[in-house]
């Protein structure tokens, strides 16, 4: 896989942001298809969304085989790195040929879908179901806890935490 990441919002985070990439994309695609693809992330604080993912190129079989991957980078880590799993979904799927460039197609059924960001598409609901494993693993593998604050430790005690409402008590006893 070749991969570039720009605009990284620290550059000791890029590290983290490559090596998720590899670590979702071998865990969600064969080695061959891995290795055929190319992928470019880019932050960019102008989307008005956590992520997103395009085709680029196809290769001359017209496979799609280049993808974008626009993060929002004022996020933390941990948002950052789940987010990138969601796209990676959608990566496997656009280069699998379930899904199709302009969202109408799924595994060969015409959608008639109006938003990019439609919750009940098969796509979407795949990549919601995969994001959270996908970020659980990469947590474990690299021990995120120890490097990122607001990320924790699934095998440390539970600790006490309030539920943290806004509202004040006298609205709460209404
Ligand atoms: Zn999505």
């Amino acid at each position: 896989m070749k991969l570039s990441i720009h605009k990284s919002p620290d550059p000791r985070f890029t590290s983290y942001v490559r090596r998720a990439c590899h670590f979702y994309a071998n865990e969600l695609m064969s080695k061959r298809l891995v290795e055929s693809i190319t992928i470019r992330i880019t932050f960019d604080a102008g989307i008005d969304c956590l992520g997103c993912a395009s085709v680029a190129a196809t290769n001359d079989g017209t496979k799609p085989r280049k993808f974008d991957i626009r993060l929002h980078p004022y996020k933390d880590a941990a948002d950052i790195l789940e987010t990138l799993a969601h796209e990676m979904v959608h990566v496997r799927q656009f280069a699998r040929g379930h899904l199709n460039e302009s969202l109408s197609r799924w595994k060969g059924i015409k959608y008639d879908t109006h938003h990019t960001h439609d919750y009940f598409s098969p796509w979407e609901r795949e990549a919601m179901s995969l994001e959270e494993g996908l970020l659980y693993k990469f947590k474990m593998a690299e021990k995120l806890w120890e490097v990122f604050s607001g990320i924790s430790d699934p095998s440390a005690p539970v600790e006490h935490q309030p539920l943290g409402w806004r509202v004040s008590e006298t609205c709460l006893q209404t």
